[in-house]
C-alpha cells in the first residue's frame, strides 16, 4: 500500500492500520523525514513492513522516481491512498491570487491524478498486473463549500471527487476499484498549517456529533475500502463527519 502523504495525521493512521492488516506499506513525505520515520517506527512494531519514500507530489519528476523506487521495492501496487493534501490560510475567493490557486490545485489535486495514472498501469488486469484498489482522501469541504475559509480547497476536493466517479468507470473492469473518503473535522495538524490550530475545538460543536474526529476513525474507513470486504464496492464516497 502506498500511501502519499502517510508521514502524518491521517496518512499515519492509515500506515499503522495497513501494517495491522498485513500490508508492506510504502509512506509518502515531503519535508518531514523525522514524522516519517516516526511513522514507519509505529508500522514496524505493529508488526508491519515500512518503507520512507521522500517526494514532492506537486513535482512529475518527483512522482515519477516514486513510482520507479516502489517497483525497485516491492516490483508490485495493489493500493494507493491518495492522501496528500494542503489548506491555506483564510481567504475569500475575491483576494485569491493565481499564485495560491496554482499551488492549491497543483498539490491536491493534479498530484492525484498523477498519482492515479501511475497506480492504474501498475494495477489494471488490462496490462496483465493483479487489479487493485485506489482510495482519495477528499474532504466534506466538497460539498459544503468552505466559503469565507477557503473555497479553493474545498474545489480542489470536488474535482477530486470527480476524478473518483470518472475514473472508477474507466478502470472498473481492468480490476480496480475507486473510491473516496470524505472527513470532516479531524484532529491532525493540517489545522495550525492553515494558521487555526484551535480550528476542531472551535468548531465541535457545530458538528452533529459535538466533537472532532481521530486520524483513526478516518483510517479504518479506507482500509475497509481497501479490503475485500469491499469488493462490490467502487465509485462511492463515505462522510467521516459526525454527521457534518
Ligand atoms: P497533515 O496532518 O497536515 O499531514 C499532511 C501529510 O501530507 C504529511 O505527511 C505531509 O508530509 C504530506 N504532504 C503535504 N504536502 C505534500 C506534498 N506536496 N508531497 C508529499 N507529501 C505532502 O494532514 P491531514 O489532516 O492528515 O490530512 C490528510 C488528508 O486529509 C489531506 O488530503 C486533507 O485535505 C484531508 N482532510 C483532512 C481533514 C482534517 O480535518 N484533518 C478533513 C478533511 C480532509 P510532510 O510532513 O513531509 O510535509
Amino acid at each position: 500500500m502506498l500511501i502519499t502523504g502517510g508521514s502524518r495525521g491521517i496518512g499515519a493512521a492509515t500506515a499503522v492500520l495497513a501494517a495491522k492488516a498485513g500490508y508492506a506499506v510504502a509512506i509518502n513525505y515531503r519535508d518531514n523525514a523525522q514524522a516519517a520515520a516516526e511513522t514507519a517506527n509505529a508500522v514496524e512494531a505493529a508488526g508491519g513492513e515500512a518503507w520512507c519514500v521522500q517526494a514532492d507530489v506537486a513535482n512529475e519528476s518527483d512522482i515519477m522516481a516514486m513510482f520507479a523506487a516502489l517497483d525497485a521495492r516491492f516490483g508490485r501496487l495493489d493500493v494507493l491512498v491518495n492522501n496528500a493534501g494542503v489548506v491555506d490560510k483564510k481567504a475569500r475567493v475575491q483576494d485569491m491570487t493565481a499564485e495560491r490557486l496554482t499551488r492549491m490545485f497543483t498539490v491536491n489535486t493534479i498530484s492525484t491524478f498523477l498519482c492515479c495514472r501511475e497506480a492504474v498501469k501498475r494495477m489494471s488486469t488490462e496490462l496483465g498486473k493483479n487489479g487493485g484498489s485506489i482510495i482519495n482522501v477528499s474532504s466534506a469541504a466538497a460539498r459544503l463549500g468552505s466559503a469565507n475559509q477557503y473555497v479553493d480547497y474545498a474545489a480542489s476536493k470536488g474535482a477530486m471527487d470527480v476524478l473518483t466517479i470518472g475514473l472508477a468507470q474507466e478502470v472498473a473492469a481492468a480490476g480496480i476499484r475507486v473510491n473516496a473518503v470524505r472527513p470532516g473535522l479531524i484532529d491532525t495538524e493540517i489545522h495550525a498549517s492553515g494558521g487555526l490550530p484551535n480550528r476542531v475545538n472551535d468548531l465541535a460543536a457545530t458538528v452533529p456529533m459535538g466533537r472532532g474526529g481521530s486520524a483513526t476513525e478516518v483510517a479504518e474507513v479506507i482500509l475497509w475500502l481497501a479490503s475485500d470486504q469491499a469488493s462490490y464496492t467502487t465509485m462511492s464516497f463515505i462522510d467521516v463527519s459526525g454527521g457534518r
